[in-house]
């Protein structure tokens, strides 16, 4: 199997992460702007540049020395408040190292030559990547203008071959942008009976919208995905949360099982337990973006509007070209999909760190700073 082309693109840029960590570069300790730090700033994958919250950083610390046993009993502590905060039964969640791992176990079950992945358009990449690399036909349908998804196109593709899996990233990566629950509840009472719908909520927390993950109870055809990698700041640390009924939790784990690790699963109960994190950063998180936004239509660049820590910006030229000269000017933004190949993705870092993107991009553009 070739390795898809976005993966691979990701691969090579996460050396580029991976040789910033290395300089060993302080994390923020906590939900503070991140000290300044000498290396180039990082917008380029929707990491929270807060990292873990102070409480979810101490127990990380303090579970290492138990980190020799598997600690079946803490996953289920985690699984367990996980459950009861969003009100769902227990044995309909189930806890991975991360979300990508349930995001590709979905591609490898539920697509294949004879069922089809039908995909939004610039969306996520890593499900359709896997699933055209298996042989699935994948069906990308545009975003409307206002950045939803267009859930009737979807799932008119979704009637027009075997469709094995619908994808739904609400809030979108790269835009941000939002499909209504109004719109959601009619894809799931028109799509195809067979047809399962996996909604990737990764960066709701950022959002004011409603999670889908309280119909899981009621309907055997809807997963839903988190992670504690946006919003909680653990993108290192991995851990995700698959949500469905108990049969496709089952589906899901037939492909192998993979113990968590101990240090995510103590700082995931630590963030749970801070009833301000979600609220706290997600206000911060829009001050931050809207100001940035603000900033931009000031000098006449549009953005998609956002309700997550990314936002797409119409760069009125080459967007590769462009997030190029922004990295040679210290700042590092995300890339361009090939539906819009002048737009590139930017992460919402600190208040300092969007300074740098303001000073580079008013360079870079030419534009006052
Ligand atoms: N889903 C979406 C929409 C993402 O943007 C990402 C990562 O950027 C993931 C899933 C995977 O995240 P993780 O495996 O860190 O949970």
């Amino acid at each position: 199997m070739t390795l898809p082309t976005s993966r691979r693109h990701f691969l090579q840029l996460a050396g580029v992460g991976l040789a910033v960590a290395g300089t060993g570069l302080p994390r923020a300790a906590a939900a503070q702007p991140a000290p300044a730090a000498a290396g180039p700033v990082l917008l380029n994958f929707n990491e929270c540049p807060y990292g873990p919250a102070p409480a979810a950083q101490q127990a990380a610390r303090d579970s290492i020395a138990g980190s020799g046993r598997y600690q079946f009993a803490l996953a289920g502590q985690v699984r367990d408040v996980f459950a009861t905060q969003n009100a769902v039964p227990a044995d309909h969640v189930r806890l991975y190292p991360g979300s990508s791992e349930p995001l590709n176990r979905a591609a490898t079950l539920w697509t294949g030559p004879q069922s089809a992945l039908v995909v939004a358009d610039p969306t996520f990449e890593a499900l359709g990547d896997l699933a055209a690399a298996r042989g699935a036909q994948v069906s990308k349908v545009p975003l409307r203008e206002d950045g939803a998804h267009d859930l009737r196109a979807m799932v008119a593709a979704a009637h027009a071959r075997p469709t094995g899996l619908i994808y739904v990233c609400n809030p979108n990566n790269p835009t941000g942008s939002i499909s209504a629950p109004a719109e959601l509840a009619w894809l799931l009472a028109n799509k195809p009976a067979s047809t399962r719908v996996l909604v990737d909520e990764a960066y709701l927390q950022y959002s004011d919208q409603p999670s889908l993950i309280g119909q899981i109870a009621q309907r055997d055809d809807l997963i839903v995905l988190r992670t504690f990698s946006k919003l909680y700041g653990m993108a290192g640390l991995r851990l995700g949360v698959a949500a469905a009924h108990p049969e496709r939790l089952r589906e899901l784990s037939s492909l192998g099982e993979n113990p968590l690790p101990v240090p995510a699963l103590a700082a995931a109960l630590a963030s749970l337990g801070d009833a301000q994190l979600v609220p706290q950063r997600r206000l911060q998180n829009a001050q931050v973006r809207q100001a940035t936004i603000a900033w931009l239509g000031k000098r006449g660049f549009s953005c998609v509007p956002s309700e997550a820590n990314c936002f797409v910006v119409d760069v009125q030229r080459d967007g590769s070209a462009f997030a190029k000269a922004m990295a040679d000017n210290g700042v590092v933004i995300g890339r361009s999909w090939p539906i819009w190949p002048q737009r590139v993705r930017v992460t919402v870092g600190t208040e300092a760190e969007m300074a740098a993107f303001r000073r580079a991009f008013a360079k870079v553009a030419g534009v006052p700073a």
